[in-house]
């Protein structure tokens, strides 16, 4: 029988995690293994990869409505500190765990360093189902949860973001929770905030954006053109969203959408803006006019150029990856395939661009609000625009450039790059004491 100690990626886990429960942490501890040969003499220092620098769990109770108590669980993860504070989303969901706020702490540091933000990675969430909460239950929920990890955010130290079912109202309340207990006015403690409280224009549809620009340049080298090109999209959230009407802007054609209890699907392509429009108005989504609802399995096999897993991590499995017929898979959601997949992906040609790059239009956009309150001078939505271009832009060539040079795929690429910019800093700033 394997010993635990055999397996490189297992005796690395700390003991704190349930090896049968590794989840997603344990696709992130793969993918970092994979890069490890490209690493040359910076390996020695990849178990700081492995072990998260600092994991936070903490108690969240508050009063509900009815006067009754109920408790809550809660994360702040820091992967990693050596390029800078930490950044990263807080989820609200009921499926959050350890394992998944560790993974998702990872794949920030990987991101940061890959885009070149001054930034390490961090990541938290509740552990709840929020449809079940009134907005002032809410809004107490968020603001001890704030005041617990409190003990290490802060502007210089650790910046969360919107992620899954948190918005902007979440962000303005941890800003004035933060806030209150310290006793001044700290817009840099949370980007992704409201215009009126220091919020950045650009920043709501930033990663839908940044998943539309990163798709444009991996097009660009596999000889796609824009218009025309089939795109389907899996989730019609944040990022689902603002990814559909970018590519409609674009005049790519959106054919298919998936959503949890429905899947739409239009040859001819489905206008995302009238869409929003239906959903807002409450439609439900297989309501929306002029378009055939098609199974969530069919979703996978559809006949089309562009993919794009906006939902949830985990969704792209050996099964959907057998299925799929696209040549462009583009990872709005984090996460969203498993390495097995990934492998299934490769063998059929099929170019993947990685979450790490593919979604980080917001994480960057999250770096232009933080710089534009640290300095209380605010910047044009075409000007974010454009520094977003750029960021992206180059973030790819670079990622692109250590594909080839190394025959290797994207994500490993990227992790190659991210990896090596923070082990570099790892190194440089040295062992204490
Ligand atoms: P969201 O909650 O706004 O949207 C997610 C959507 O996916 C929802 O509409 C939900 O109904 C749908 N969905 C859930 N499970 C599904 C399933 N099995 N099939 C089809 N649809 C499903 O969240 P979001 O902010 O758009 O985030 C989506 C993903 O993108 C997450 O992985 C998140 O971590 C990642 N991400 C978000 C941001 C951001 O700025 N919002 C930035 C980087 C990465």
């Amino acid at each position: 029988m394997t010993q635990l100690n055999d397996n490189p990626v297992v005796s690395n886990i700390p003991s704190y995690l349930n090896p049968a429960e590794l989840g997603p942490w344990d696709i992130f501890l793969a993918q970092v293994e994979r890069v490890l040969p490209y690493l040359g003499p910076l390996s020695v220092w990849v178990d700081t990869l492995r072990r998260p620098k600092r994991c936070l769990i903490v108690d969240v109770p508050i009063h509900r409505d009815d006067g009754s108590i109920e408790h809550f669980e809660g994360y702040r993860v820091q992967h990693n500190l050596s390029r800078g504070p930490g950044k990263g989303g807080i989820r609200f969901h009921p499926q959050v765990s350890l394992s998944e706020v560790m993974a998702l702490a990872g794949w920030m540091t990987i991101k940061n360093a890959a885009i070149g933000l001054p930034y390490g990675g961090a990541k938290g969430g509740i552990r709840i189902d929020p449809k079940l909460y009134t907005t002032p239950e809410l809004q107490r929920i968020t603001r001890r949860y704030t005041s617990e990890i409190g003990l290490i955010i802060g502007p210089e130290r650790d910046i969360p973001a919107p992620d899954v079912n948190t918005n902007e109202q979440v962000m303005a309340w941890i800003m004035d929770t933060y806030s209150v207990n310290t006793g001044t006015t700290r817009t840099g403690v949370v980007t992704g905030k409201p215009l009126a409280l220091g919020g950045s224009l650009g920043r709501h549809d930033a990663t839908g954006r940044g998943v539309y620009m990163m798709a444009r340049e991996a097009m660009k080298r596999i000889n796609l053109q824009m218009v025309g090109t089939r795109v389907a999209i899996q989730g019609f959230g944040n990022v689902g969203d603002a990814a559909a009407r970018a590519f409609a802007e674009a005049q790519a054609r959106v054919v298919a959408i998936s959503e949890k209890d429905a899947t739409i699907f239009n040859p001819e392509g489905i206008d995302p803006f009238t869409l929003g429009d239906h959903l807002q108005q409450g439609g439900a989504l297989e309501d929306f006019p002029g378009v055939e609802s098609i199974s969530h399995e069919t979703f996978w096999e559809l006949d089309c150029e562009v993919l794009v897993p906006a939902a949830l991590e985990g969704q792209i499995m050996i099964e959907e990856a057998d299925k799929i017929q696209a040549r462009l898979v583009v990872e709005g959601a984090n996460g969203p395939t498993t390495p097995d997949a990934d492998d299934i992906l490769a063998e059929k040609g099929v170019v993947i661009v990685p979450d790490v790059l593919a979604n980080a239009g917001g994480v960057t956009v999250s770096y232009f609000e933080w710089v534009q309150n640290a300095s209380s001078f605010f910047w044009t939505e075409s000007d974010i625009i454009s520094r977003l271009d750029r960021a992206l832009t180059d973030a790819f060539q670079t990622a692109w450039e250590s594909a080839e040079a190394h025959a290797i795929n994207l994500r490993t690429a990227v992790y190659e790059v991210a990896c090596r910019r923070i082990l570099e800093a790892r190194s440089m700033r040295g062992l204490y004491p």
